[in-house]
């Protein structure tokens, strides 16, 4: 797993060498420094590192971000979504999906870690208000754990959102680096959240990440340390063993884990834009990614016949149940119809599975 000691350069602005995470990036050994200033803009000095050839994923830019650090995730025309929150704490990351659709971002360089001082109480404090749970996580542009050690973000979030009984914390990763949060005492609804995968996929499409027997280790511990804990199957890529090696995730998952703290888990099948073949980079395993056939859905984004779809969730759903548990099961950018097919129920609309998604977390984990 790439950790910390991959990162070989550290750019910032003099005028925010005092802020505290910054301040901890720079008490690291080892690592080369770059201070901007006037003269020397943070944009000037990453396009020289651009342009030299230091590879993006070994260098951390630390900045301010000056947009919204809460906002709701945009979900995607015709599908039913859940309505999640996004706390905006950085852009880009350590590993190196084949997949990930920041891919997609061509002129990003660098992981830029926003270092704004926590969050507003006043806006959690909004958020929750009349609602029975709301569900609010970091891990959507950037992975939440990958360095988190450092900078402090996510026991600092914790202890934010550990005042409000209704308000669901996620930090989501696919690493397995938790051992500084285990001990935080206020841990209120923080769920510790990983992305799963086959060994075979996590080997050919999730390079640098933590192999599936640490994470599935790793959450084991989040359940002893008192955390809820929640899992994304998500891409789900097929192949022609995929049955059998998806549901040895799942069996070996459940046997390490309490199923009682597995607040929710998501699914969903591999998807990508249009222009994703171009943006892959080249990726020596794109092709294999992208081999089966796949077809454009209503948000213009390619996708795996619905039939298969279909077939898929059912094949883990029943798994995941047959483990009891009162886990939250739901699909990830999917139609009301693959819902109504998986599930028998019928949403119209992402409000109504916000809602349900809600009363459930309120009548099952809201102690
Ligand atoms: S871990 Fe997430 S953010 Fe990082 S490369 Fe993989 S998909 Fe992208």
């Amino acid at each position: 797993m790439r950790t910390i000691d991959n990162i070989k350069i550290i750019v910032y602005h003099g005028q925010d060498k005092d802020n505290p995470i910054v301040r901890k990036f720079r008490e690291l050994k080892g690592k080369e420094f770059i201070e901007c200033d006037e003269s020397r803009t943070m944009d000037s000095a990453a396009a020289r590192l651009k342009n030299a050839g230091v590879p993006s994923k070994e260098v951390v830019i630390l900045k301010q971000y000056k947009g919204r650090i809460i906002r709701r995730c945009p979900g995607t025309p015709g599908m039913i979504c859940c309505n999640y929150m996004i706390i905006n704490t950085g852009f880009n990351c350590l590993y190196d999906c084949t997949y990930c659709f920041l891919n997609t971002y061509l002129n990003s360089y660098g992981i830029v870690q926003f270092i704004n001082e926590g969050i507003s109480m006043s806006e959690l404090r909004a958020l929750t208000a009349e609602k029975a749970a709301v569900r609010i996580g970091t891990g959507e542009f950037t992975d939440s754990l990958m360095l988190d050690q450092i900078t402090g973000i996510g026991a600092s979030l914790i202890r934010s959102a550990s005042h409000y009984r209704n308000l669901f914390l996620e930090l989501k990763t696919k690493s397995s680096n938790i051992e500084h949060l285990l001990s935080v005492p206020d841990k209120g609804n923080a769920v510790l959240a990983w992305s799963l995968n086959t060994e075979r996929n996590i080997r050919l499409y999730e390079a640098g990440t933590a192999a599936l027997d640490a994470r599935i280790q790793a959450a084991a511990a989040a359940c002893r340390a008192g955390y809820l804990v929640a899992f994304h199957f998500d891409p789900i890529i097929i192949y022609p063993d995929w049955e059998r090696e998806y549901l040895d995730v799942l069996d070996r998952l459940f046997r390490a884990i309490d199923a009682e703290k597995a607040a929710w888990i998501s699914l969903g099948c591999f998807r990508h834009s249009p222009g994703f073949k171009e943006a892959m980079h080249g990726a020596s395993s794109g092709p294999s990614l992208t081999a089966g056939e796949m077809f454009p859905g209503p948000d213009g984004k390619f996708r795996y016949l619905k039939g298969i779809r279909i077939g898929v969730y059912h094949t883990m759903l029943d798994r995941i149940r047959s483990y009891g548990g009162t886990t939250f099961v739901y699909l990830c950018m999917e139609s009301a119809s693959v819902w109504r097919s998986v599930f028998g129920i019928e949403y119209k609309n992402s409000d109504e599975l916000e809602s349900a998604f809600g009363n459930h977390l309120k009548n099952y984990f809201i102690q």
